[in-house]
């Protein structure tokens, strides 16, 4: 084949996102995923608002009969429970969905396709390096391998990266990351309306966890169940994650109608690489994204969006790079990141090392459940939902919960 101008690797929402929005700019764009669609990734299924918008803008139809609709969040924090729709914002809906990924990004794929981007599927993109630069790649399909020469490359290879790692992308180990399991169980109450979420979890004995557990229906009687937790919590690396996600379905309230024989499938687990911790994000002829860049939002362990959201800005800085002939314009890509989420991300941060103890995330749940005002702006932070006169909430909401942590355990409860 003859060489593509941009070859994007990996056909996850990044990929699919970055050569939907480069092939509709008019790029003779290629997409290899080295698995063949309908593809399974281990996830929750659950998209917010924000990952509404974008896929609206990809032309995603959501009155499909297999997308179920959502109006909002219950958190529990023990026998605290609370509602809380989707607010209002001037840019996204005020609902989210859950779809399997299996279903959703073949569909974005096909999106891109119809964009007139390529999609080779079973087709493994390995980077050739010399002096620590991309000088090709070679693509192993079928037992045969064909090396190729584009201008630019988009990395969205996920959370693992190898591709990435080859040029020398790296995690940065005092940022936090999550480590998440779920499984498919069947539920007659699969048409719930709320994604759920336990911010205190227990083990089989009784002992509280470092993580959350949650509940995301599915509408098509089965519901997607997991647990994550995050590495700023002490002990985290001694947690059992299939153990605990045991514990945890067998703790779930009873209207999700689970008994022994509800399970459809055994628990899976993944990596969550949190608030750009992986880097550097950008080279002289590429740019990584979404898990290859470590996009995830560490507030909510959302990385679908980010995916889709990354991959259109690197649409954006490729089309100004290789339109201006001049490639340090590569660069602006990670200037470009910086001002969308910087702020966002360090503030993100430094709340989940806040949370750090478990005793102190479950002070902190227990007061904030208690007040919806507080809650309501909690979820807008959490899920990024500010409008742009609200910037600085974030910061807000953080010393509101610092302040919280500082008092110690329970003070409310004692
Ligand atoms: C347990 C768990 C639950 C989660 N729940 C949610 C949730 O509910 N909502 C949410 O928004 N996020 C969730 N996430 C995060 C979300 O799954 C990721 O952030 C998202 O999938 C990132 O998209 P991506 O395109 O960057 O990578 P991926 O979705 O991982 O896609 C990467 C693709 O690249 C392909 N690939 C890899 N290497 C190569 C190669 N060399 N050549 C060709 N193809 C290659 C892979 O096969 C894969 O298809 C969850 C994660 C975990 C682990």
């Amino acid at each position: 084949m003859s060489d593509p101008r941009v070859l994007v690797v990996g056909g996850g929402p990044g990929g699919a996102s970055a050569a939907y929005w480069l092939a509709r700019r008019g790029f003779d764009v290629l997409l290899v995923e080295k698995k063949t669609y309908p593809r399974d990734k281990t996830c929750g299924d659950g998209l917010t608002p924000r990952a509404v918008r974008q896929l609206i803008d990809m032309g995603f139809d959501f009155d499909r009969e297999d997308v179920h609709k959502i109006v909002g969040l219950r958190a529990y924090a023990g026998d605290l429970r609370i509602e809380l729709p989707w607010p209002q914002h001037t840019v996204y809906p005020d609902w989210g969905a859950t779809l399997r990924r299996a279903d959703l990004d073949m569909q974005v794929a096909t999106y891109a396709e119809k964009q007139g981007a390529v999609v080779r599927q079973s087709t493994e993109a390995i980077a050739v390096v010399e002096d620590g630069e991309l000088v090709g790649v070679d693509l192993k399909e079928n037992g045969g391998v064909e090396r190729i020469s584009p201008e630019m490359v988009v990395i969205a290879d996920g959370s693992l990266t190898r591709f990435g790692r080859k040029l020398g992308t790296a995690r940065r180990r005092d940022y936090p990351y999550g480590l998440g399991v779920r499984g498919y169980y069947e539920s007659s109450n699969s048409r719930d309306g709320f994604l759920e979420s336990q911010l205190n979890i227990y083990d089989k004995e009784g002992r509280a966890m470092p993580g959350y557990g949650w509940v995301f229906p599915l509408g098509d009687d089965s519901i997607n169940v997991g647990v994550g937790v995050i590495s700023s919590f002490r002990g985290w690396k001694d947690v059992n994650t299939s153990r605990l996600m045991d514990a945890y379905a067998s703790s779930l309230p009873a209207y999700w109608g689970l008994d022994e024989e509800s399970q459809l499938t055994k628990p899976v687990g993944g990596k969550l690489p949190m608030a750009f911790s992986v880097g550097p994000k950008s080279g002289r002829n590429w740019l990584a994204i979404g898990d290859a860049a470590g996009a995830v939002n560490p507030f909510n362990g959302e990385g679908i969006d980010y995916a889709y959201e990354t991959g259109r800005l690197a649409a954006e800085v490729i089309e100004d790079t290789l339109g201006s002939g001049d490639p340090g314009r590569l660069r602006a890509y990670d200037q470009a990141l910086e001002d969308e989420y910087g702020a966002y991300h360090r503030v993100a941060r430094a709340f989940v090392i806040a949370i750090g103890n478990p005793v102190m995330m479950r002070t902190l749940t227990r007061v904030g459940l208690r007040s919806r005002p507080l809650m309501e702006w909690v979820l807008k932070v959490m899920a990024n939902l500010l409008e742009p006169d609200e910037y600085g909430m974030q910061e807000r909401v953080y010393k509101a919960v610092e302040a919280v942590v500082r008092l110690g355990p329970d003070p409310v409860l004692k």
